[in-house]
């Protein structure tokens, strides 16, 4: 077969990381993805789900580290690395990959804070970790606080009246946190570790708050229900709550006064995942149409030899390297620069998954009353892409952070 990439400059590791993931997606990801789709939701994290080998199997291969730097133990992947991988995952199944890296958010921040005797504790046992038994989650959202929890750019994220549900008040050299956070915690009830954060001065609202690392085997911790849901059914998700739990002051990484450029940077990191996985999720919609097109007759010969249907598979090819333009170059960006430009994020995140969705609708309609049939892939790729329109932020609320950001920066520009 023809090698077929945009980017003419990938070398052999490259080319190798590629494939590597193409394969693990191939024969790992997508078989226990179909799987855990039809379990319920607490099926899923039963202790016979077949989750738990696929989770042992990943980290053996290393993919829990692979947005971890290599002088902490991680793959130490170059940003394009980081995107081919990325890409490959979200084709095998957008859920897993989620469940992948977001339990490595928590040691992620670790190692941004280059804090060695907190990456001695917990990010080095975690890269070395071979069986799925390390688990983190990122704890943002709230019941009463969704999108108000990512609107740094909004007037109300600084204002006293925005309470959060999570609250850490310090006392000596500990942090002592209550609350709860929302059922929308991927990975929430599996989790062995957060990336928690809480809100510490009230009186700026969330511009008040700070992020913490918080191993949830911690007395006055709990959990709630697996959440069921639409799409991305392999991916776990439920609340967790802190009642008088006790953790060391130094496991707060990021306290108010950096907390606002904090949010941004984890924001960036987060989207542009969201983005790279969304390429794999459009190219496995407009690759089950292909195939189908060409096995299905109509007017007596196959859809593909329709004229129609050309322009349309065309439109759906022409969609995936759209998103790979856009979301490789926000990812070279954004992961080689420190503070990142997160508007690129924001609008690699935006672009990405709404033209993945686009995408899964297509392939729907080219497939007929098949492609709404659970013997079809389809059906999981258009409910997995609806859940990416909402995840890590909704498209509105991003779209607004974004346009804050370059109202702010911008006009700058122009001088
Ligand atoms: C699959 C999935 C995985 C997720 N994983 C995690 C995770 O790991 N950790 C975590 O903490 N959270 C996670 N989330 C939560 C996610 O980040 C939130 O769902 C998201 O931020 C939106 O919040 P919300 O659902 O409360 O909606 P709301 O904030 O209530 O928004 C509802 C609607 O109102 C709109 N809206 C909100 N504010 C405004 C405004 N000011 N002006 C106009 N319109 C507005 C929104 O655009 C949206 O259309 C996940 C969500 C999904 C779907």
């Amino acid at each position: 077969m023809r090698y077929f990439d945009i980017n003419l400059d990938l070398n052999e590791d490259d080319l190798a990381l590629k494939d590597a993931a193409r394969k693990f997606a191939e024969q790992e990801m997508r078989p226990v993805a179909a799987e855990l789709d039809r379990l319920s939701a607490e099926e899923v994290v039963a202790d016979n789900s077949p989750l738990w080998t696929f989770l042992a199997k990943a980290y053996s291969l290393g993919y829990h580290k692979l947005l971890l730097p290599d002088c902490y133990g991680g793959l130490g992947l170059t940003p394009l690395q980081i995107s081919l991988v990325l890409e490959e995952l979200g084709w095998g199944s957008f859920g897993l990959s989620v469940q992948l890296a977001v339990g490595s958010f928590p040691f992620y921040l670790v190692c941004m804070s280059g804090n060695e005797e907190l990456i001695e504790k917990f990010v080095t046992p975690y890269c070395n970790c071979t069986d799925g038994s390390i688990r983190g989650c990122w704890g943002i959202t709230e019941p009463e606080h969704g999108s108000d929890t990512l609107a740094a750019g909004e007037e109300y994220f600084s204002s006293p009246a925005m309470k959060g549900s999570v609250r850490g008040r310090i006392e000596g050299d500990e942090l002592v946190i209550n609350g709860q956070k929302s059922a929308w915690v991927s990975g929430g009830t599996i989790a062995t570790h957060t990336m928690l954060h809480l809100q510490i001065e009230p009186e700026k609202g969330f511009a008040g708050s700070g992020v913490c690392i918080v191993p949830l085997d911690h007395p006055g911790v709990s959990r709630g229900k697996p959440l069921e849901k639409l799409g991305q059914r392999d991916l776990n998700q439920g609340e967790i709550y802190f009642d008088d739990v006790r953790i060391p002051l130094s496991h707060l990484l990021v306290n108010p006064d950096f907390y606002v450029p904090t949010l941004d940077t984890i924001l960036a990191a987060a989207n542009l995942c969201m983005a790279n996985w969304s390429i794999g999720l459009s190219r496995a919609a407009f690759e089950e149409a292909l195939n189908y097109c060409r096995e299905r007759v109509q007017g007596g010969r196959p859809l593909i030899e329709h004229y129609t249907t050309k322009q349309r598979l065309f439109q759906m090819f022409a969609r995936v390297e759209t998103q790979r333009a856009l979301t490789r170059a926000a990812t070279n960006l954004n992961f080689s620069i420190n503070p990142p430009i997160v508007e690129y994020s924001l609008a690699a995140k935006i672009q990405s998954t709404e033209l993945a969705f686009a995408n899964a609708d297509d392939a729907i309609q080219l497939l007929g009353g098949n492609g709404l049939t659970r013997e079809y892939l389809t059906e999981k790729l258009f409910r997995d892409a609806r859940a990416t329109l909402i995840e890590d932020g909704s498209t509105e609320t991003l779209a607004r952070h974004g346009g804050h950001l370059l109202m702010e920066e911008y006009p700058k520009r122009l001088d």
